[in-house]
């Protein structure tokens, strides 16, 4: 690309006078030189975190494996079928998983990887966004077995963040499963894509069910005309209108 190609940052701020965002992506700019970037939840979306917690429920003797419990609320507590009476007992289990290595071990939700190495080559800059830090105490632990578990799955990504604080992260595009997530993230005006799982149905789409050519060309579409938003014919014109090239 030519710097003609790009659009500058707008007037005023003081950044080195470089070219910034590709003119093509102007309309999903996030910050002053971010473009195109997909800020991605792991647990309920690439990782599967309650057949995880489940595997270790049954190899502990907890839980039998015919038992399918269910997962009608974000909350395990609050469904049919696993063996907590309180948050406390919940808190205990995710602990002591963790200590085994939960964050390492836990299976891959199916066609994630090449889903995602999928979007990075159209430029899509992946951002992990996730609130595994939850629980205090082991979060070395946590942040190597993340790591690791990106790795192995040769997932590619740019970005590592821990935070529950996810509002305060702007992205382009957002996938999330979590009903309280979707929500903040929405009322902050961010555009989220809902992860299907049983608990968050009652949401609003847009929304994908799992990760293969279908959907990625679905968040492509997505990344260039969010639903119900009509792309300017020319999207560098209308971001920056006093930015003469
Ligand atoms: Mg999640």
């Amino acid at each position: 690309m030519t710097a003609a190609d790009f659009v500058p940052v707008p007037g005023g701020v003081s950044v080195p006078d470089v070219p910034s965002v590709p003119a093509r992506y102007a309309d999903q700019r996030v910050g002053l030189r971010g473009w195109r970037v997909l800020n991605l939840d792991l647990d309920g979306v690439c990782a599967d975190y309650m057949g995880a917690i489940r595997d270790y429920l049954v190899r502990h003797g907890r839980m039998s494996s015919d038992v399918r419990p269910r997962a009608d609320s974000y909350n395990l507590v609050a469904n049919a079928g696993w063996p907590f009476h309180t948050a406390e007992d919940y808190l205990a289990v995710h602990k002591a998983a963790e200590a085994e290595h939960l964050y390492a071990t836990m299976p891959m939700i199916p066609g994630t990887d090449r889903a995602l190495r999928k979007l990075s080559s159209e430029h899509v800059y992946i951002r992990i966004v996730t609130h595994r830090l939850f629980v205090s105490g082991q979060h070395r632990r946590v942040v190597a077995d993340t790591a690791q578990w990106l790795d192995e799955h040769r997932i590619p990504y740019m970005s590592l963040c821990f935070t529950g604080l996810k509002d305060s992260m702007q992205a382009t595009i957002h996938i999330d499963d979590s009903p309280t997530n979707i929500e903040t993230l929405r009322a902050v005006g961010q555009h989220v894509v809902v992860f299907d799982q049983p608990y968050n149905r009652a949401l609003a789409g847009p929304r994908i069910d799992r990760w293969d050519d279908e959907s990625v060309d679905a968040l492509l579409g997505w990344f260039e005309e969010w639903p119900g938003e009509e792309r300017s014919a020319d999207a560098s014109d209308q971001a920056f209108p006093s930015a003469a090239v």
